[in-house]
């Protein structure tokens, strides 16, 4: 059968400034940012990878990804979707609240912490049309010694608590309140929407999440000019004392380990010897792969490097590419069937 979309999609970064951020995609990734990107006041934080939602003003859509290179160069996803369906995405849905393609991939170079924040818990989601669940998973590509996250409040912490700690406005009243968990290469972490979390100093991470740009945000380290929403944060967090689906581990060998198994995507981290292939899932719907270290080249040809995000459309032929002389490692996310995922989006609980 002929398809418009026989080649595995390479998507085009979109930047993002950020108080917080750092140097780590030129410095980890060897990235050449686009010229005058670095003539604002922040450095960047955030490289949008996949994005397919308007960000911020429903009228902005120039967070959309586009592709490059091939023969859709500078087409949007949103574009590729309505030219071509299926052979996109297969009997993949788009996802009800965004109207988009149902993930969200960046990198965060967190050189300084990111607020404590919360996204939207889903009966606050389902309340507030506005509102939109973002479950998310953190796959650290690299920190410094001793970088942390916060992950959750510990066991016990009630909404008064954290109110109290808030007003005094000090690291020292608000971190004692929350789990702080060492990282290193290789970790997962999978937070869902409602859990309070800070991505620490010193971290650069490959972020999978449901789309959406809802973040309730409580505490700003002591920075100034950013808004906080204490009262929504309030209302989302979660605090069961319920334990958080626990740390995952990427294999420092050669294979495949599930990073994170939820009802709106699964991640597997997937190292490569030198010259080994890797062939995403015959399961006729969009694959992507986040290349995280060293480089691949496609079966069409095409070769990506560490940094590179492409996704395989559902009609690709031969989905697979072969890892250089070096090795590889790649970060492949599908889309889970199960019942729990078509019963939400029946409902109308956005993902
Ligand atoms: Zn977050």
């Amino acid at each position: 059968m002929h398809t418009h979309l026989s080649q595995p999609l390479a998507l085009s970064p979109r930047y993002r400034a950020r108080v917080w951020g750092g140097h780590a995609f030129t410095s980890h990734f060897g990235r050449q940012l686009p010229a005058g990107l670095l003539a604002g006041k922040d450095p960047v934080g955030e490289s949008w990878e996949l994005c397919d939602f308007p960000v911020g003003n429903p009228d902005d859509e120039s967070a959309r990804t586009a592709v490059f290179g091939g023969l859709h160069d500078g087409r949007t996803l949103q574009e590729l979707r309505h030219a071509y369906g299926k052979e996109l995405m297969g009997d993949l849905r788009g996802n009800p609240a965004t109207n988009g393609f149902p993930l969200l991939l960046k990198y965060l170079d967190a050189s300084a912490a990111l607020s404590v924040q919360v996204h939207p818990s889903p009966a606050y989601a389902a309340a507030h049309p506005q509102a939109h669940l973002k479950s998310e998973a953190w796959f650290i590509v690299d920190c410094k010694p001793g970088a942390v996250i916060h992950k959750g409040l510990k066991p016990g912490v009630g909404a008064a608590d954290l109110r109290k700690a808030l007003a005094l406005n000090r690291d020292d009243a608000v971190v004692p309140l929350m789990q702080t968990v060492p990282v290193a290469p290789g970790d997962c972490h999978h937070l869902p929407s409602g859990t309070c979390h800070a991505l620490g100093a010193g971290i650069l991470v490959a972020e999978i999440q449901t789309p959406s740009d809802t973040t309730f945000r409580v505490y700003d380290w002591g920075r100034v000019g950013r808004q906080l929403h204490v009262e929504q944060a309030l209302a989302c967090i979660d605090f069961s004392g319920q334990p958080l689906p626990p740390a995952t581990r990427a294999a420092t060998g050669p294979g495949r380990t599930t990073m994170v198994d939820c009802e709106f995507f699964r991640t597997f981290h997937v190292r490569l010897a030198a010259g080994e292939a890797l062939a995403a899932p015959d399961d006729r719907r969009p694959v992507a792969w986040m290349v995280i270290a060293g480089e691949m080249t496609a079966s069409n040809g095409h070769r990506f490097h560490a940094g590179d995000t492409l996704l395989w459309p559902a009609a690709a032929k031969k989905r697979s590419a072969k890892a250089g002389s070096g090795g590889a490692a790649v970060l492949e996310t599908v889309f889970p069937r199960h019942a729990g995922l078509q019963k939400n989006l029946a409902a109308g609980v956005h993902p």
